[in-house]
């Protein structure tokens, strides 16, 4: 079997994904010099529903830029965390769906956003070089 290594030059449209793949990427570079990794096997990740990201696409443009970097071939689990957002009036907790952010129970709109807008970086396994 031949390895393709061709990869797609992102042009100036570049993917809001491509973006935060490689935030998260950074993310997971610093960790593992941290914890002295040589390589990098899987990463989970939460991804807040706010930055409206599709997993699928998140993880190919994570694996578009992983190549010979210390998470060549790693796995990247995705967890999409709600929008949970107060109502300022009659303070209850509401999962927001389809960015309606109107209290289900007053009606009024909420700008207090308690979760959904995360870019984390959970857990890094991989393998240190030590033989
Ligand atoms: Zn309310």
């Amino acid at each position: 079997m031949v390895k393709s290594r061709s990869t797609h030059t992102p042009g100036p449209e570049v993917m809001h994904e491509m973006s935060i793949a490689q935030a998260l990427l950074n993310l997971a570079m610093e960790e593992a010099q941290k914890h002295h990794l040589t390589r990098v096997t899987r990463l989970t990740v939460q991804v807040g529903e706010m930055a409206a990201v599709i997993p699928e696409v998140l993880s190919f443009s994570f694996s578009i830029l992983t190549p010979h970097t210390l998470l060549e071939g790693a796995t990247m689990e995705i967890e999409v965390v709600p929008i949970v957002a107060q109502c300022p009036h009659c303070h209850i907790l509401f999962e927001v769906e389809h960015l309606n952010f109107r209290c289900p129970d007053c009606g009024v709109v909420s700008d207090t956003v308690l979760s959904g807008q995360e870019l984390l970086l959970i857990s890094i396994d991989g393998e240190k070089g030590v033989r």
